[in-house]
């Protein structure tokens, strides 16, 4: 058997960082030169088609056949003198991935050649084979076909030699099947609520923006250790391995500098990025070995996620020029820090306010308050959808385990703010004020901006933590698609802002005055949803007994933590929006549920080869050489040969039990496999998977790395954590 472990080490050793050269010297002289940005629309298309598109852009109006033929032929031109000879309608299906299929800019001229061409029809609309894709049940087989249709909102770009042209995906009886197109809707749900409330404040409010600034954590592995790991190769994950003597002890890693490879790697991973518009801005190690972290200069949130998803197609690339394989999954070592992706999320006016930042008087920082009770009340009333968004097969190994947010749903807003809102909560409606105390409150709100100042508190522990200026949803996973995120957390405000309108144009019907109108329900919302705030350590076992009491919902298991898709008040939410219909929310549960399945599935069949075929013949092996010794010294010296053997004649016994529970264990989770692999319903299936199979997954795994602590390390054939986590 060929030690694939040991062939590894040869080529660590030949391992040297790659030079790397920078486009140009200014990042500011190449950034964006391969997308199709405005300033080359106006360069490449006519004035009308110009004109098409930014209006499309900016007020979602449609574009006209004859002038998509124009912009097509612009793009073409641009896509051609850069080097592109296919292009490709790229999307967003419901699996971990974009998606692309790329075709020649080529058609037969008259003369049987070819000619290239690119028509607006092309560009506005294609056919991919939709029954390749996780659907949930919308896309029966008869009407198999879905369409992609062009995201103008956001630039086509280059990759390679394809022009790329985001799209969203749909089946043709109108459903969903991918997450840009809710997000599109959700987006523009919280655009239409966000300035119908910004109006009470400032009437030249007329459009408001969703902003996403997300921090991508990552792994790097040496190319050919990973290769030797069929585990991580097959799941992206280690389904097994000993801890490594040293990890993360000795918190040494975060401010250590970062590794020369690693170092060359980000430089060209953000030349890249640079090219293509991705602002990348912050660079830098993370709590565990081998763990880094890159994040962008916030954009709208649409963009921004494109841009994540560019990203992490980017890296892998990028990663295997260096000999890194990247690991985008949330825990791919066990008793180490996994890795999440913080969505920073913000709102944002054309008057160029941040809303979730304090105003610049009393005015500015009701509309503050107003926006940040509004949506501590949105993620309180939705806590179970919001968790839903981010909960999958990878992720349920960070959520709940003492290193990320907690499966509980809280939100952390600060000591400052807490007490603001405190003070609302508790004084008399406004009308009953005297005027000192509105004078008071008045001076107190007036005080936000100062206070924040010198009040950067910070909570590492909280799922969704105010930080300044914007909310931070920490739960969300490493290798997520955030509009799943998105989507869920836009229209949860969405909605609420809403209602929250609804409720003070009542008021000011009834004869009240619209800044008491807004006051009395921002302080029955507070007292609502108060008991979603909580500033303290969100690890501790105190504050799960606390939120029980509180009637916060802590859901670790995830067929469980899916069920909120199917919550009236999800529905009801979704629907009311125009987001998600009914059947598409429906349909995306499945989906959710089949993933689970699926995961599960491919890991207890990865890990059942592994120690069948890996991990017992090794153990034999080993175990047989200590027999052959211990005979040995039998022969030679008789009876005195047990002391003489030491503790091998107890391995060579401690061996066989592990083998035998390895053996027993593994043949059990097939059958428990066999019979969840029967049941119909899907949902049904993944939870016979979670609580059948799963648990055998740690079992098996707890032999197999006592076995890896007594055999001897030439034959162990996976690389092990300590290999894994200092090679760079
Ligand atoms: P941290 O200290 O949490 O690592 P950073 O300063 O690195 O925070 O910023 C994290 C992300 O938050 C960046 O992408 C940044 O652009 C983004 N961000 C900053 N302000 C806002 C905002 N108002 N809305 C959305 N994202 C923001
Ligand atoms: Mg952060």
């Amino acid at each position: 058997m060929a030690n694939f472990r040991m062939a590894a080490f040869d080529k660590l050793l030949e391992r040297k960082p790659l030079e790397v050269k920078r486009e140009a010297d200014l990042t500011s002289d190449y950034y964006g030169m391969l997308v199709f940005d405005r300033p080359k629309m106006q360069k490449y298309l006519s004035k009308d088609a110009y004109k098409a598109v930014i209006d499309a852009i900016d007020n979602g109006t449609t574009i006209d056949r004859k002038l998509a033929d124009g912009v097509a032929t612009g793009m073409k031109a641009w896509a051609i003198e850069n080097g592109a000879t296919h292009y490709s309608h790229w999307f967003q299906p419901l699996t971990d991935a974009t998606a692309e299929k790329h075709d020649a800019f080529i058609e037969h001229n008259d003369n049987g050649g070819v000619v290239e061409a690119f028509s607006g029809k092309l560009l506005a609309q294609q056919e991919p084979d939709a029954s390749s894709f996780p659907s949930g049940g919308i896309r029966q087989t008869f009407e198999a076909r879905g369409y992609t249709a062009w995201d103008v909102s956001s630039p086509a770009f280059i990759v390679g030699t394809t022009l790329c042209i985001p799209t969203i995906f749909i089946s043709y009886t109108g459903e969903a099947l991918d997450y840009k197109a809710p997000l599109l809707k959700a987006l523009n749900a919280v655009d239409k609520a966000a300035v119908g409330v910004c109006q009470y404040f400032d009437k030249d409010v007329t459009k408001v923006y969703a902003n996403l600034g997300w921090e991508q954590e990552y792994f790097l592995v040496d190319e050919a250790l990973y290769q030797a790991r069929p585990d991580l190769a097959l799941t992206g994950r280690t389904l097994m391995g000993h801890s490594s003597a040293k990890d993360q002890q000795l918190e040494d890693h975060y401010f250590a500098s970062i590794p020369e490879r690693v170092a060359s790697f980000m430089i060209e991973l953000e030349n890249e990025a640079y090219k293509l518009g991705i602002p990348i801005k912050t660079r830098h190690n993370e709590v565990a070995p081998n763990q880094f972290e890159l994040a962008p200069i916030y954009e709208e949130c649409n963009l921004a996620n494109d841009h994540n998803l560019m990203i992490m197609d980017l890296m892998q690339k990028v990663a295997r020029k260096h000999g890194f394989r990247v690991l985008l999954h949330e825990k791919p070592f066990s008793g180490i820090n996994g890795s999440g992706k913080h969505n920073n999320w913000s709102l944002s006016t054309n008057t160029g306010v941040v809303l979730y930042a304090p105003g610049k008087n009393p005015k500015g920082n009701m509309q503050f308050l107003t926006f940040v009770v509004n949506t501590i009340y949105a993620v309180y009333k939705h806590q179970d959808i919001l968790r839903a968004s981010i909960m999958n097969a990878n992720n349920s190994h960070r959520l709940g385990a003492n290193e990320a947010p907690p499966a509980i749903i809280s939100a952390f807003l600060g000591t400052e703010i807490n007490k603001m809102l405190d003070l609302i909560e508790n004084s008399v409606s406004e009308k009953k004020m005297s005027p000192e105390e509105k004078t008071s409150l008045k001076l107190n709100i007036g005080r936000i901006p100062e206070i924040l100042l010198d009040n950067t508190d910070r909570n590492r522990t909280s799922p969704f933590a105010f930080t300044g200026n914007r909310f931070e949803f920490r739960a969300v996973g490493s290798s997520a698609n955030c509009a799943s995120a998105m989507i869920a957390l836009n229209t949860a405000v969405a909605e609420q802002l809403v209602e929250f309108k609804n409720e003070v144009d009542e008021l000011i019907e009834k004869g009240l005055k619209k800044d008491e109108a807004i006051f009395q329900v921002l302080k029955k919302l507070i007292g609502l949803s108060k008991v979603i705030r909580f500033d303290g350590n969100g690890y501790c076992d105190e504050w799960k007994q606390e939120a029980a009491r509180r009637g916060l919902t802590n859901v670790t298991s995830v067929p469980e933590a899916l069920e909120a898709y199917y919550l009236p008040s999800t529905i009801d939410m979704f629907s009311k929006l125009g987001v998600l219909s009914e059947r598409e929310i429906e349909s995306r549960a499945e989906v959710e549920y089949e993933k689970f399945t699926k995961k599960i599935q491919i890991e207890a069949r990865v890990l059942g080869d592994l120690a069948i075929n890996h991990i017992v013949p090794t153990a034999v092996k080993y175990q047989t050489t200590l027999i052959d010794n211990v005979k040995g010294l039998k022969e030679i010296f008789g009876d005195e040969y047990k002391k003489l053997a030491g503790t091998r004649v107890e391995l060579i016994n401690e061996i066989s039990g592990h083998i035998s529970a390895i053996e027993e264990k593994v043949f059990n989770m097939v059958e428990a496999r066999k019979k969840a692999n029967v049941i119909e319903n899907g949902k049904d299936k993944a939870y016979a998977y979670d609580r059948d199979v799963r648990p055998y997954l740690e079992d098996i795994r707890d032999h197999i790395d006592k076995l890896e602590l007594i055999v001897e390390d030439e034959l162990w054939p996976l690389p092990k954590y300590r290999e894994l986590l200092f090679n760079r």
